[in-house]
């Protein structure tokens, strides 16, 4: 039998007619055995999420401030679901637990950890599976970095005792025993994870969208979702913003090749966003898979006659804008002309300091800064083939009479990177959507 695992997000267990549809998605699968659950999310605008009242609440209790109230808000999110579902659980001694854990100073990661910990109780108990503490199964470093092999090792080995369990995301240990979270979104990597210890042919994430969107639907009107991309593609859109799964969830999975599909926790028939190694090749129709973008960028453009032609310029550049502490996040260049993409809170009001450096440096004829450049990337394995899409791309953006400030093509041939003054950004990605999408 194939083997799933299944992951739920915050806003997927917010309250208990959310638990309900998870019971009905577990319960539809034998094959989902294992299942790692968020903390509750927020189950209305303007909610808050039970790990943002764990932080609060413990800030307060660091402090030697009362928290009762706080403390009580905390418990009742959990005790409504327990008595909505009308389960036959007591977890008052847990909650007695925390609380002289959090007047111990039992640490914030610990704090915000219990929000996972505590639900993965109460849906065990709902599911009748296993609970299985992450504590046992998913390690750190001592550096704060996650410890693969020692995860995997741990994981596989105590899920074997269990034919079906509940492992909350978000935690783990280091090595001296205190519990340590990954960083904020971060039970996608738990999933990840315990999908490699126990090589799941599936990782599910459940959320509450159905998947990837082409372009963020907040710029383009509804946009087509994206129903089959790959590790690389999603890295290339993640890391230019589109947010759905964390990073860091990735590469536990991507390493030997497990696929995850993103679906939706209220619309289960709907198939989801499958993200694989390798793209079954007739799904990328219209060679872009994925437009992202991020506004919040400046171009430091740095020109020299001949400069094509000086060995060991490029390196001495960069020499010069890393002693300045800045780091680089594109480096597209001419024949006498090199620009540098850098975020803009790292050079505002260094401007002058770093012309005379890059000046001085590298002994560069003119050297200015222009600011306010939003950066978009247009993203798909189909255009490896397809000749003619970065001249589409450019069609599209001329069209508009945007001007384009910066193009670079990475060498993967998976994206075409472009640069456009801020105040286009919007009328850019509509463009290119349209050029691609709405013909
Ligand atoms: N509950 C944590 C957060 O809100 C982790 C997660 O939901 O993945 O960031």
């Amino acid at each position: 039998m194939s083997l799933k695992i299944v992951k739920f997000g915050g806003s997927s267990l917010a309250d208990a007619e959310h638990f309900r549809k998870v019971y009905e998605i577990v319960k539809a699968e034998p094959e989902r055995r294992y299942v790692i659950p968020s903390a509750p999310g927020k189950r209305f605008d303007g909610d808050t999420k039970v790990t943002d009242m764990l932080y609060s609440c413990y800030g307060l209790a660091s402090e030697g401030e009362p928290f009762d109230e706080e403390f009580a808000a905390i418990e009742k999110r959990f005790t409504d679901i327990i008595d909505d579902l009308g389960l036959d659980l007591d977890l008052s001694r847990e909650f007695a637990k925390i609380r002289s854990a959090f007047e111990n100073a039992a640490g914030r990661d610990y704090a915000a950890s219990r929000g996972e910990y505590l639900n993965g109780i109460i849906l065990a108990n709902y599911l009748g599976y296993d609970f299985v503490d992450a504590a046992k199964c998913v390690r750190f470093n001592e550096n704060g970095t996650f410890n693969l092999d020692f995860t995997i090792e741990k994981t596989a080995e105590h899920l074997s005792h269990h034919q079906t369990g509940v492992i909350p995301g978000f935690y783990g240990k280091m090595p001296n025993d205190t519990i340590k979270t990954f960083s904020r979104g971060g039970s996608d990597i738990t999933g990840s994870l315990v999908a490699r210890a126990v090589n799941a042919d599936l990782y599910e994430n459940w959320t509450d969208v159905n998947g990837f969107l082409v372009a963020d639907p907040r710029i383009v009107h509804n946009p087509e979702g994206i129903e089959e991309i790959t590790y690389k593609e999603l890295r290339e859109l993640s890391y230019m913003g589109a947010t759905v799964l964390h990073e860091d969830a990735i590469f536990p999975v991507s390493q030997v090749g497990i696929p995850i599909n993103i679906r939706n926790t209220n619309d289960p028939s709907q198939a989801g966003t499958m993200i694989v190694r390798d793209a079954s090749g007739n799904k990328a129709a219209h060679h872009v898979t994925g437009i992202a973008g991020k506004k919040g960028f400046s171009i430091i453009n740095v020109e020299k006659s001949l400069m094509n032609g000086e060995v060991g310029f490029i390196r001495r550049l960069l020499e010069v804008i890393e002693s300045l502490e800045i780091s680089i996040e594109h480096i597209p260049s001419g024949i006498d002309t090199v620009s540098i993409v850098v975020e803009q809170s790292a050079v505002l009001g260094r401007e002058q300091e770093i012309i005379d450096a890059v000046t001085k440096g590298v002994n560069a004829s003119h050297v200015t800064i222009d600011h306010d450049v939003a950066v978009i990337a247009v993203v798909g394995r189909g255009m490896i083939r397809a000749a003619g899409t970065a001249a589409r791309v450019f069609k599209a953006v001329a069209a508009e009479n945007i001007n384009l400030r910066m193009i670079d093509q990475g060498s993967s041939e998976i994206s075409i990177i472009i640069g456009v003054a801020q105040n286009s950004f919007e009328d850019t990605m509509k463009s290119i959507y349209n050029e691609f999408f709405r013909k």
